[in-house]
């Protein structure tokens, strides 16, 4: 028999958007014991996750959210989530009151909040709820979750996101959690970058970038970019797909997007924007990030290696 608390943790969960991080993260509330429905847009991955996990796999968005008390979603972009609310598959047709949306998508806070007043009427609640830690992070289960809405919402869930990651930070408001995270993006695109110039002038100057690195990683122009991302996957020429570069595009653009709103002068993010578009436009939509390497080794003739 599961002792008292054990039975109010265990919540009723489904799952939409099986994509390189949703299904790490769907297979994690599945371990975590939550009655799990999935529904994806290419039917066979469902099928294939629910088989490996015991999830029950929905016909459609409404049939994967009656019944859940959790609806977490992870797609692309936020517009996405808004467009599978309505007609008669969509999730208003499927969840209860009281029940909770948690988008986990890495989205923009209008949309958000938008998607945040069409459910509040039917009395459901909004979470925005980016992810970080990548893909193996979220195979682990140690995902960094931050999160925009009400306090109260968070703690009704917090059961479900706490089985795909080890920290979690209420950032404020709806909308605030997809805030920080465009940010974070934007760090983590304007450092790539600038880890790619560095080195390939480094490389063109006759130093090993394995030996530069060994300096910048522990100097202070150090970066997630320079002590992981290039060690393991430029170095080593590997360059695993786990994060779509067209992603990172859509992340920094977001970014870029509520600098220009907010009235903050933002040259540098306004130009990493754009170059991850041409980028986006050369490499195409299964490229992953780390891929723009590529074409700054292409601009100076060099390879970082
Ligand atoms: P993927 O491209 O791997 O997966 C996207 C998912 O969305 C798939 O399930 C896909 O379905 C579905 N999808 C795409 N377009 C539509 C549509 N029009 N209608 C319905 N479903 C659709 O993306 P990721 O899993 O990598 O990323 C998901 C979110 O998480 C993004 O916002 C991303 O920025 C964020 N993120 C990703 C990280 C990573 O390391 N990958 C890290 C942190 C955040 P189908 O299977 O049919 O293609």
């Amino acid at each position: 028999m599961p002792d008292r608390n054990d039975m109010f943790s265990i919540m009723k969960t489904a799952f939409l958007g099986l994509g390189a991080i949703g299904r790490p993260m769907a297979a994690c509330i599945a371990a975590a014991s939550h009655p799990l429905s999935v529904w994806n847009r290419t039917a066979e991955r469902a099928a294939t996750f629910a088989k490996e996990t015991g999830a029950r796999h929905a016909s459609s968005p409404a049939d994967a959210v009656r019944d859940a008390n959790v609806v977490i979603t992870c797609f692309p972009e936020s517009h996405h989530v808004q467009a599978l609310l309505d007609g008669p598959d969509g999730l208003l047709a499927g969840m209860k009151k009281g029940s909770t949306l948690v988008d986990c998508t890495s989205g923009d806070p209008a949309t958000s909040r938008a998607i945040a007043a069409a459910l509040a009427p039917r009395e459901i609640g909004f979470l925005d709820a980016p992810v970080s830690g990548g893909v193996s992070g979220a195979e682990k289960g140690t995902l960094t979750v931050m999160v925009g809405g009400d306090a109260a919402v968070l703690e009704r869930v917090r059961t479900v996101i706490e089985s795909f990651s080890q920290k979690i930070v209420h950032c404020g408001g709806i909308g605030a959690g997809d805030t920080v995270k465009a940010v974070n993006q934007a760090f983590l695109a304007i450092h790539l970058l600038a880890a790619a110039e560095g080195l390939a002038t480094l490389v063109k100057e006759g130093v090993s970038p394995t030996l530069a690195l060994e300096v910048i990683n522990s100097s202070s122009g150090r970066s997630n970019s320079s002590m992981n991302l290039i060690p393991e996957r430029v170095l080593t020429r590997a360059f695993p797909r786990t994060f779509r570069l067209a992603l990172l595009e859509k992340d920094i653009g977001i970014a870029a997007g509520l600098a220009r709103d907010n009235r903050v002068p933002a040259p540098v993010t306004m130009l990493t924007a754009d170059l991850f578009r041409v980028a986006r436009g050369e490499l195409g939509e299964v490229a992953d990030h780390v891929e723009i390497v590529k074409m700054v080794e292409q601009w100076a003739g060099v390879e970082i290696k």
